[in-house]
Formats: structure tokens, C-alpha cells, sequence
């Protein structure tokens, strides 16, 4: 028996529909996420794609979850919408916030979108990307679970806390990064654990605060930021943009609700768009994208570079027709979680 099923995308959202459904999501919420976890597979991030089903549905068995709820955009300031989650998944939630946000960016040059009482267990390059295809300027922030310790601290306080920033492009797909501000995500570790490998230096502490190239150690103790201490503050703005800012948990405010770390937890994300026409004191917006381009010229001249997003976009082209691989064992695990 080979070890991986290759399947079409109209296969992976189908997997995805008939587990969320027969674990109670409602079709709202199941096809907002199916969508979402198909375009990470279309796009081969692995790590949030059918892989992520059972968190989907753990969160809903452990009742941290509301299944079926109905998202509530609201209005908080000229500049500023809010979408209520209603303790339910994401991708809803942003779908119905987008619309406002750029009805609003395009009127007044900038604007934010605070989404609450949600549980984001997904990448942030969709979030991002439909802001930048309609030519806004975008940044997304959520805060996750307590993994991370602090610059010189033991203890895990930060989630791995993902920032994504889009830029628009006239030609092609919009410009995209989406990291994590963790050296490794935690998903790697628990792979290089399951492998019986040890870690890179530098990626995780173990409970007293003394480095560790030991998985299951790693995993005991807390992961360290990207970069030391400037990684350390981009995860601290992104729990203050995600958190204090939107009037949501902190990580580890989330994780004294929500121990088991096996489970998404509930907390905020905080999304801002700027409309580039409003920033040059003339509309020049071809100027200020062909700019952009000759910087993005520049970087791909040496030799060794490529642009973020280059990757996933090589994969969005190749996958329609080619499918995608996932391991035979998830393809099983989603059959059954779609038993009645
Ligand atoms: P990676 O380190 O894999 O990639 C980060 C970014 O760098 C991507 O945009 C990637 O583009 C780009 N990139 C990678 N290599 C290069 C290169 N050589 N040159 C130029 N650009 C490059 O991401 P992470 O492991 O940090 O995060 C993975 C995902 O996990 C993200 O989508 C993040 O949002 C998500 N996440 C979600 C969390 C949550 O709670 N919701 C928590 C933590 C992470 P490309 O995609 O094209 O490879």
C-alpha cells in the first residue's frame, strides 16, 4: 500500500465539507473552512490544509467551539469594523468583515478590521492576499497559543504569533509574506520528535530555561522567537495588535481558558488595509506599483533569491491539474471523522 493518496482539490474540499459537517459545523462555518484549507492545499502549505481538519473538529468536540456561529460586523469608527466570531472558526468571520474593510480603505485611505472571540488556526496569506488583489496595501496579526518564551526568559508567554503583509501587483498574484515569529514552527519539532531527530541549535529551551536539541524536551519546556530579541518584540506587537488594541486575550490569558494545547483557543485578529492612492500627495498609483516592481527586480537579479510567495504560486499553478499528495493515514482519519 503506497503511503500517500494523491487526490484533485475538488476531492480536498470534499474531505474537508463531509468531516466539519459530521462533526457538527454548520454548512456557513464548514464551507468557509473548506475553502480556506483547500486553498492551502492548492498552494501547498501542508500545515494548514487537511492536516488541520482534526483541530477543526477537536475544538468543537472539547466544546471550546461554537459550531454554527454566526459572525456580527459592526462599526467602530469611521476607520475601523469589527466582526464578532461568535467563538467560532476564522475564515467566516473574515469573509464577512473584507467587504467592509475595503468599501472603508478605499474612502478613507486606511482602515482596520478587529475580528474578536475567534479562533484562527490557519495561515494568514488568504487574509491578506484578497486585500492586496482588490490593490490595497495589507497587513494581518494573530496572537496563538503560549509557546514562545520572551528574549532571555524560560517560560512560554507568546503564541507563535504569524504577522503576513501583501502588497498589490499589477501582473500576477499580489506579493505576500506570512511568518510566524517562532524560529520553527511547532509542528516541525513534533515531526523531528516523531522522527526520533534532535533539533537545530537555537530553536527551543527546556523548562528551565536552558537550551535543548530534544524534541519531546522542547516541547516540555518553550520555543524561542526568530532573531532573539527582535523576534521577541515582533511576537509582543503582535499580542498587543491581536490582543490589547481589539480588547482580546493575550496568548497566555487564552491558555488559562484553554489549557490543553491540543485545542484551538479562542482570541482576536487585527487586520489593516491601506489604499496606496491615498498616501502620494498626486494619484500616481501605476508610479507607485512600478516602483515597487524595479525593488522586486533588483532582489530577483541575484542569483540565490526569490520573491515570498514564488513558492506557493508555483504550487497554485501546478496542483489544479496535478492534485495533491496527502498521506494515506490523514486520508483514512478523514474518512472516519466523516462516519456518522
Ligand atoms: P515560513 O518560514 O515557511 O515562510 C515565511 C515566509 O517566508 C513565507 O511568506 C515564505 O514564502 C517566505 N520565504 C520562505 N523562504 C523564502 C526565501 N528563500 N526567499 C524569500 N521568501 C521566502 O513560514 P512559517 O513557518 O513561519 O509559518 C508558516 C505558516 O504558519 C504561515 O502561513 C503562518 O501564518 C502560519 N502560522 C499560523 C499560526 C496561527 O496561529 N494561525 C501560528 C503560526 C504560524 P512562500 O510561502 O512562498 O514559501
Amino acid at each position: 500500500m503506497s503511503e500517500n493518496v494523491r487526490i484533485t482539490l475538488d476531492e480536498v474540499r470534499q474531505l474537508a465539507t463531509d468531516a466539519l459537517l459530521a462533526n457538527g459545523l454548520s454548512p456557513e462555518q464548514t464551507r468557509a473552512i473548506a475553502d480556506n484549507v483547500t486553498r492551502a492545499e492548492r498552494d501547498e502549505c501542508k500545515s494548514h490544509g487537511l492536516f488541520r481538519i482534526s483541530w477543526y473538529v477537536s475544538g468543537v468536540r472539547g466544546g471550546t467551539i461554537k459550531p454554527d456561529a454566526v459572525p456580527v460586523l459592526s462599526e467602530l469608527a469611521p476607520t475601523v469594523v469589527k466582526v464578532d466570531a461568535g467563538g467560532g472558526y476564522a475564515p467566516l468571520a473574515q469573509e464577512v468583515g473584507t467587504d467592509a474593510l475595503i468599501k472603508k480603505a478605499r474612502s478613507h485611505g486606511l482602515a482596520a478590521l478587529a475580528i474578536t472571540r475567534c479562533s484562527h488556526v490557519a495561515a494568514l496569506w488568504p487574509e491578506v492576499e484578497v486585500l492586496a488583489e482588490q490593490g490595497l496595501v495589507a497587513f494581518a496579526f494573530t496572537s496563538a497559543i503560549c509557546f514562545v518564551a520572551p528574549a532571555g526568559g524560560t517560560k512560554a508567554l507568546y503564541g507563535t504569533n504569524p504577522m503576513a503583509f501583501a502588497w498589490p501587483r499589477d501582473k500576477g498574484a499580489p506579493l505576500v509574506f506570512d511568518q510566524s515569529s517562532s524560529v520553527s514552527a511547532r509542528g516541525e519539532i513534533m515531526l523531528l520528535q516523531r522522527d526520533g531527530k534532535t533539533l537545530p541549535d537555537g530553536w527551543a529551551i527546556d523548562p528551565h530555561g536552558n537550551p535543548t536539541n530534544d524534541p519531546s524536551t522542547a516541547l516540555a519546556g518553550a520555543q524561542l522567537p526568530f532573531g532573539g530579541h527582535k523576534g521577541a518584540a515582533i511576537a509582543m506587537m503582535v499580542e498587543l495588535l491581536a490582543g490589547a488594541l481589539i480588547g482580546e486575550s493575550f496568548s497566555f490569558e487564552a491558555n488559562e481558558l484553554e489549557p490543553d494545547d491540543t485545542k484551538p483557543a479562542i482570541g482576536g485578529e487585527f487586520i489593516l488595509a491601506i489604499d496606496p492612492i491615498a498616501c502620494v500627495a498626486h494619484n500616481n498609483r501605476a508610479a507607485q506599483i512600478a516602483h515597487a516592481e524595479t525593488l522586486f527586480s533588483k532582489i530577483l537579479e541575484q542569483d540565490g533569491t526569490r520573491l515570498p510567495s514564488d513558492r506557493r504560486l508555483a504550487a497554485r499553478k501546478r496542483t489544479p491539474h496535478e492534485g495533491v499528495e496527502i498521506p494515506r493515514t490523514l486520508y483514512n482519519a478523514l474518512l472516519e471523522m466523516a462516519r456518522p
